[in-house]
């Protein structure tokens, strides 16, 4: 049962595999291909390659360092249809954006996760200290999405001051100085490039812990493999 993609929906199928990122400039990586043989694309704002960006349709694309580890599981689980059973006990910390159109499968138990910003885990070092120290965590899997909103901030300032004034009954200027505040600490460049940052600024801090940068696609729901170029 493991392993194995148990319905046509969880893996798209050849002829309609999508393009790797939401493509507003399609650039194709030269000759390079994508672990199903189709040339790998990226956005324009890919074009200094920080990653390849490597599907999992079959347990055969889970890299090595993940497999047999709670990474390759959570995989299974979200990708290729794994059973769902029960875990005894949290074996990953998650930590995700909070946009709201991603849902992970995953079973009851089986992670702790954090959801912030842009999968920002600045200021949330105590909460994955107690993860780790009290909930028995040894790895941690950090999770950019595409069409993230942190890496469009600037272009939607104003709607933000707006909406603080509509909706949330602030004035202008304290709207703004809020956002000039924050922007700065919560915006990101992109999603990508952010999340090996992330990571290896969590590696920094707990040197024993296993970190694992993926990239969710909300335009298939799928998650993705990133290996640092
Ligand atoms: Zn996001």
């Amino acid at each position: 049962m493991a392993g194995e993609p148990s319905a046509a929906t969880m893996a798209p199928r050849l002829g309609e595999y999508p393009k790797l990122l939401s493509i507003r400039a399609p650039v194709k990586l030269g000759h390079r291909k994508s672990r199903i043989g189709l040339p790998l694309f990226r956005e324009a704002r890919y074009l200094c390659p920080m990653a390849e960006i490597i599907p999992v349709n079959y347990r055969d694309d889970i890299l090595p360092r993940y497999r047999d580890t709670p990474v390759g599981l959570l995989l299974e689980y979200h990708n290729l249809g794994r059973a769902i059973g029960s875990a005894s006990a949290p074996q990953l910390l998650i930590g995700m954006c909070m946009d709201s159109r991603k849902a992970l499968r995953i079973p009851n138990d089986f992670a702790f996760v954090l959801r912030t910003a842009g999968a920002n885990m600045r200021d949330n070092e105590f909460r994955i200290s107690y993860a780790i120290a009290v909930g028995g965590v040894r790895s941690i899997v950090l999770i950019a999405h595409t069409d993230c909103g942190m890496a469009q901030l600037e272009p939607r300032r104003e709607q933000f001051i707006d909406g603080m004034v509509k909706n949330a009954g602030w004035d202008r200027d304290r709207a703004a100085r809020h956002f000039a505040d924050s922007a700065p600490k919560f915006g990101i460049r992109d999603e990508v490039g952010f999340v090996l940052g992330e990571a290896d600024r969590l590696r920094n801090i707990y040197p024993k812990i296993f970190v694992a940068p993926l990239l969710y696609r909300v335009e298939d729901d799928l998650l993705y493999q990133l290996e640092a170029s």
